[in-house]
């Protein structure tokens, strides 16, 4: 019989032990042992039980055990002072109150279409939501006031499991938010607070907002599953990535329009300040701009003095190097939407329209696209890594006709992790005990022999894998179980893996660019590496293809099949179902960490930066943060064969030199043991891996970069254009209309240079001249510039370096002549050019708007 409504029933806590709620509420316990440890004591065996899940670990907790605990004052002060802790850490000055100068200005609102907080709120599919909720983690430990923005899915992303044949089948098991540790935001009169969107057709879409408490900071999280919506609204939120198309767009409709309409509820119920910086963790959340310009528009400003507003105070990261990895949607379609959103306001459908457009060379003009309108409406971009914004600003240079790749403004923040998150507590407390604060926090107490020995490192490391290969051995026999094998059959799972072995671990998506049976390539050059008599290595796999990817499925079963034979399975093992909870046993339990993309396609990957931090040590292809923090210590290199288009011969010779790194370099290293049994050689680029790149991995690093490079310039970029009424912002509007009308007049007359005869030195100065038509512009609203640097056989310059050069005389007719010197730095084929760019104050690049007169 089906129940007509369903109800939580609660233990009620008594009063001693009333803070024991706040405590299970913040999810700090997911990276602070000594709240868990609080917690755990309650009932250590429900604990167990409930596999870290705190808020139903309290709602099953028995009247009587709370009864008992409640008149245990040695318990009851332990949980008033672990409340305490927590009151402390989420109201002390912490870095960013610290900053010289006093708190820096603004606030932040981070929108994601996903956040990997914790296994118990599962609302992430991968690295773009674990790197979520890491931004989230750290920006409450620096004392960043930022308040994350996304989505609540009722069933989340899917589990993973194997059937009988081995391949990857699907659930969608649905949460019940009462169970999770979030709050619903209420109206005052204790009402939900209702946020609303109009639809095509005169529909129109609600959603709740719930709350998730992440230490200091709040994450609100839209639900549309409410009585006012009808069917189809309902399952806007039904699962993360789940349909394509319309639905996809609400969900982003919701996010981005809807998420700017909860940050103002929530503002106006809690009176926290509205945020003066918004960040929008890939192209999903775009809408968010067009919200705050249908605000502004409504308020009173004009189209382009919205966007000036919008643009300056808008940061906008892009994850995928993969044009197929954007979304898409179809004009006509968004249009219908936007049409519905501006109804009564201002803001024309077409100039929304124009901001995702692809109007650019070799673009669909059917097409809206929400990198292009993210990039429009966002002055400061960046990448994950040095080379993936290298990477985007290739990809995208076409939005910026007329300048070079280089110049796309496009920059870069490597990711980072949460360290207190990944870190197995039994290492950190290794550390702590032997070692100052300023030691571990700059890493040189890893080298340091006073500190940790090679003994004591060796025993955890080895204490940590061996948990691995217990969980392994868990998941394996559940799976076949599952599977349909009787128990009879799986005693072999007693034995798969060993704790002493040289443990590989490969654990991702499984996209097919992330190459999951690279290593099969040579099945019996694996299996002999597998099954060498003296030196093996065994290898621990995970990773969950997209529902609709039936290629990267297809990788899983070949992985499994391999898997299931009889002569390696206690060699190598596929572990369904991959979250953040399996993660927390895989990463500290593998001695490597396998990372094998299709190079330049991993924009940064931050698996292999946990694994670091745990004293394990990389084997990766030169892609994303590998390429940029690879040493010749801290791990190994696989060679790629970049360039190389037939993509079999490609595997061919990765997977070759793949085998042959681990061969003769990985597997002789972890073997070569002193007459103790201690892997110095090894241990020392453990060592060296926990002392340098333990510092630059860190997710503090990481938002510390992005407060300083990109928040704080966004912020005070706003104040300025906000300030007198948006009298910056009309002003920039209008500069930028003038130059727009005025360009076309705007050429290089003519160009000379003097001052180096016949063959030049180094050092001799080049004096150059140039005179400009500006037509109905002034030299103050251009730079004309002097772009100088060495070339190649066509005579383009390789790199190069633009120097202004000084008005010198005025003609009429809007025409001047310029002049200066360039120094010839370097020997080698020189050359040079002048042209000239726009330049205002409140530009963030001199491309930025896509102008530019060239000489010849
Ligand atoms: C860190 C993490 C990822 C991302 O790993 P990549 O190396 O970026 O692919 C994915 N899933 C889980 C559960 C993680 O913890």
């Amino acid at each position: 019989m089906r129940a007509i409504r369903r109800f939580t029933v609660r233990t009620v806590l008594p009063a001693p032990l009333a803070p024991l709620d706040t405590l299970a509420r913040n999810l700090r316990w997911s990276w602070h042992p000594a709240t868990r440890a609080v917690l755990a004591d309650v009932d250590p065996a429900l604990w167990d039980a409930v596999r870290g899940d705190p808020v139903a670990f309290l709602g099953a907790l028995t009247r009587e055990r709370l009864e008992a605990l409640a008149a245990d004052e040695r318990f009851v002060a332990r949980v008033r002072a672990a409340a305490a802790d927590l009151a402390a850490y989420r109201h002390e000055p912490r870095w960013y109150q610290r900053q010289a100068g006093g708190p820096l200005p603004g606030s932040v609102a981070y929108f994601s279409p996903e956040f990997g907080l914790a296994a118990a709120l599962p609302q992430y599919s991968g690295g773009l939501g674990i790197l979520a909720g890491d931004h989230l983690k750290s920006a409450s430990d620096l004392g960043v006031p930022l308040v994350g923005v996304g989505l609540l899915y009722r069933s989340g992303y899917f589990r993973q499991a194997l059937d009988r044949d081995g391949w990857q089948t699907e659930t969608y098991p649905v949460l019940d938010p009462d169970d999770l540790p979030l709050t619903l935001l209420r109206e005052d009169d204790g009402t939900p607070a209702a946020v609303r969107l109009a639809l095509p057709g005169a529909r129109t879409l609600d959603a709740q907002v719930w709350v998730a408490q992440v230490g200091r900071v709040p994450l609100l999280m839209l639900d549309s599953d409410v009585p006012a919506n009808d069917d189809a609204g309902r399952r806007v939120t039904d699962r993360l990535y789940g349909g394509g198309g319309e639905h996809r767009l609400q969900q982003e409709l919701l996010l981005g329009v809807g998420g700017v309409r909860a940050l103002r509820a929530w503002s106006r119920l809690t009176g926290a300040p509205a945020p003066d910086v918004f960040h929008t963790n890939e192209g999903h959340a775009g809408f968010l701009g067009v919200e705050r310009m249908r605000e502004l528009v409504a308020d009173g400003a004009d189209v382009p003095t919205a966007l000036e507003v919008v643009r300056a105070t808008t940061v906008f990261t892009t994850h995928t190097p993969v044009p197929a990895g954007i979304d898409r949607f179809e004009a006509t379609v968004v249009g219908r939407y936007v049409d519905a959103l501006v109804e009564h306001d201002d803001l024309p459908t077409a100039d929304v329209l124009a901001l995702g457009a692809e109007d650019h060379e070799g673009g669909d003009p059917l097409t809206f696209n929400m990198a292009v309108m993210g990039l429009r409406l966002a002055a400061r971009a960046n990448g994950v890594s040095h080379l993936h914004g290298r990477v985007s600003r290739e990809m995208f240079a076409p939005l910026w006709p007329g300048f070079d790749a280089a110049e796309v403004p496009i920059g870069s923040v490597t990711n980072g992790v949460h360290a207190p998150t990944w870190v197995a507590p039994e290492l950190t407390e290794l550390a702590a005990g032997r070692m100052s604060a300023q030691e571990l926090a700059t890493g040189t107490g890893w080298t340091s022999r006073q500190g940790v020995t090679d003994e004591q490192l060796w025993d955890v490391r080895g204490w940590l894998r061996g948990r691995l290969v217990a969980d392994a051995r868990d998941r394996v026999r559940a799976s076949w179980r599952h599977r349909g094998a009787a128990d009879v059959e799986l005693g072999w799972t007693d034995d798969v893996l060993s704790p002493d072995v040289l443990t590989i671990g490969f654990a991702r998506r499984v996209p097919t660019y992330k190459r999951l049976t690279l290593m099969l390539a040579d099945p019996d050059r694996f299996r002999s590496l597998l099954l060498h008599p003296d030196h093996p290595v065994q290898v621990v796999v995970a990773g969950k293809a997209h529902p609709d990817d039936a290629p990267g499925k297809k990788l899983i079963a070949e992985l499994v099949a391999f898997a299931d034979q009889h002569d390696v399975r206690h060699r190598i093992v596929f572990l369904p179902d991959y979250d953040m909870r399996m993660a927390s046993t895989l990463y500290p339990g593998c001695d490597l960490w396998l990372n094998n993309p299709l190079r330049p396609l991993e924009a940064c990957g931050t698996s292999g930066m946990k694994v670091a931090l745990n004293g394990g040590l990389n084997l990766s292809v030169l892609d994303g943060w590998w390429d940029e923090w690879y040493d010749g210590e801290n791990g190994w290199v696989i060679p790629t064969a970049d360039g190389v288009d037939d993509p079999v011969a490609r595997d061919a010779f990765e997977a070759t030199a793949l085998y042959d790194v681990l061969e003769h370099h990985v597997v002789p290293r972890f073997y070569d043991r002193d007459e103790r049994g201690v892997p110095r050689r090894w241990l020392a680029m453990v060592r060296h891996t926990l002392a340098t790149l333990g510092p630059k991995v860190q997710a503090t690093r990481m938002v510390a970069d992005y407060v300083a490079h990109l928040y704080v310039p966004a912020a005070s970029a706003g104040a300025d254009l906000r300030a007198d009424d948006l009298a910056g912002a009309r002003a920039l509007a209008a500069w930028k209309a003038r130059v727009r009308a005025a360009w076309p007049a705007v050429h290089v007359d003519h160009v000379d240079s003097g001052g180096v005869e016949g063959a030049a030195q180094v050092g001799d100065r080049l004096h150059v001249q140039a005179w400009v038509g500006l037509g109905d512009l002034t030299p103050d609203d251009v730079e004309v510039q002097v772009v100088h640097g060495p070339v190649g056989a066509d005579d383009e310059l390789t790199s190069f370096t633009a120097d202004a050069l000084a008005v010198t005389d005025a003609f009429e007719a809007g025409r001047y002549a310029y002049a200066g010197e360039v120094e010839l730095a370097a020997t080698g084929a020189f050359g040079y050019t002048v042209r000239v760019v726009p330049r205002h104050p409140s530009l963030t690049s001199p491309a930025e708007l896509g102008l530019v007169a060239a000489a010849g």
